[in-house]
């Protein structure tokens, strides 16, 4: 990953970053990045993930290149708000997965001056806003888009592709069960 400019400053006050792209384009590994840069400050955090989301660990945030860094498994977006203590930074993977109460929490965190870091995909598989990412973007102080590479074709991706003819909004999988496509490949399927 690039050394992001915004990593190695310390807001002077609160902000909201929000790290986003399809699968497999690296979302986690960078909201991992930022946190150890954190933690190399001593700067305190929290990371945070919903319950739901149990593929790796039930207790950190594991990338598909398996970096982990510890995590506090939730229930529901305010969890974060009643859990975040004295943390100047909450960092939130899978964002995608809260309802829109997390748009809120976001807010309320960076008025309480603390830096949000939070990763999500944006789209869902049918090429749709996924939740409350869509708001959060739009509320962002900084926004990172990242890319996977074209299973098909090896060109810049930003599609999640679900193989197979399951209907059912949230599936958890890996590449058993998805595939990052660039728009053109994403479209002739
Ligand atoms: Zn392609």
């Amino acid at each position: 990953m690039p050394e992001n400019k915004i990593n190695s400053e310390k807001p002077l006050s609160g902000s909201i970053e929000v790290v986003c792209g399809s699968m497999f384009s690296g979302k986690t590994e960078e909201l991992i990045n930022r946190v150890n840069g954190v933690i190399a400050r001593k700067q305190s955090i929290k990371v945070f993930k919903p319950s739901i989301d149990i593929r790796y660990s039930s207790t950190a945030v594991v990338s598909h290149n398996q970096l982990s860094v510890p995590a506090i498994a939730v229930a529901k977006a305010n969890d974060i708000l009643t859990q975040a203590d004295s943390a100047d930074i909450i960092a939130i993977d899978e964002v995608q997965f809260f309802d829109d109460t997390i748009v809120e929490v976001c807010k309320s965190l960076a008025k309480q001056n603390k830096r949000v870091i939070a990763a999500g995909l944006d789209m869902n598989y049918k090429g749709e806003p996924f939740g409350p990412v869509p708001h959060l973007l739009a509320i962002a102080d900084y926004i990172t888009k990242l890319h996977a590479i074209c299973a098909e074709c090896g060109n810049l991706a930003n599609f999640t592709f679900r193989k197979g003819n399951d209907e059912t909004l949230i599936v958890l999988g890996e590449n058993d069960k998805y595939a990052a496509l660039c728009r053109t490949c994403y479209n002739n399927k």
